[in-house]
């Protein structure tokens, strides 16, 4: 079964800091193959919670170097790799996470199968998954990139933090699409607002948005209530992720 287990929800640096939502990201189970997408803090703890046997992970996938993304990074490579018994699994991350800053502690390189550097507008694969890298995002001085998934039918996009810029909606084009929503109205910081995913949900027109990545602003106006704007203004089926949910891919679609 395809699916997504949310290890948290939660974004930006006040909820990560008091941990008002869980901030380890997700897991993506698709075409047999399991990765840890944007582990931040409390994805170990949250993975062990929900049940995930991440002797099985076959990649950790970063899309930028802030620690709301990568917190648990290492924890999560070292459990995939058995503690380095078992030498396998791959680390994606931009180049500025593992050269400027290395946010895999240098002696796990020897544990994982491979460390990649991700480039915008490339190919890859994990395991059985085929996924391209977006455009560079517009997030500040991090260097970001969002993923498209290539299942056996349907595409699944991860738009990860950025600034609203028109050609987003290009590249995402997909079946499902997750988007980082951590501001309510556009402001100043390099993040998305609900008018920004408003305007991208109307041009992907994807069977389901799924909103995550929460922010205070997002948690004050509250998640079924964000979701519910994005659903009203577009007509686009539109969920808001909690933490430890699990949703069957197939049924989004
Ligand atoms: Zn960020």
């Amino acid at each position: 079964m395809d699916r997504i287990v949310f290890l948290g929800t939660g974004g930006s640096r006040r909820v990560m800091a008091r941990q008002i939502l869980s901030t380890g990201g997700f897991i993506l189970e698709m075409n047999d193959t399991m990765m840890s997408i944007d582990p931040g803090p409390g994805a170990i703890v949250r993975a062990a919670q929900e049940e995930i046997n991440v002797d099985y992970l076959d990649g950790v996938l970063i899309s930028h170097r802030h620690l709301d993304h990568c917190g648990d990074a290492n924890v999560m490579t070292e459990a995939m790799t058995c503690g380095g018994y078992w030498k396998k699994g791959v680390v994606f991350a931009p180049g500025q996470a593992i050269y400027e800053d290395s946010v895999i502690l240098k002696y796990l390189w020897d544990y994982v199968g491979k460390v990649q550097v991700i480039e915008e507008g490339k190919a890859y694969r994990c395991g059985n998954v085929d996924f391209e890298t977006s455009m560079a995002h517009m997030h500040g001085e991090a260097e970001t990139y969002g993923f498209i998934f290539r299942g056996e039918d349907y595409k699944l996009a991860y738009m990860s933090d950025t600034r609203y810029f028109e050609e987003l909606s290009k590249f995402y084009s997909s079946d499902i699409c997750i988007f980082s929503t951590v501001l309510v109205e556009p402001g100043r910081a390099y993040h998305l607002s609900l008018p920004d995913i408003e305007k991208l949900v109307e041009v992907i027109k994807p069977s389901t948005a799924i909103l995550t990545h929460f922010g205070m602003y997002v948690l004050d106006l509250g998640v079924d209530n964000a979701a519910d704007r994005i659903r009203q203004a577009t007509g686009i089926n539109t969920i808001a992720a909690k933490d430890g949910m699990s949703l069957n891919l197939r049924e989004l679609l």
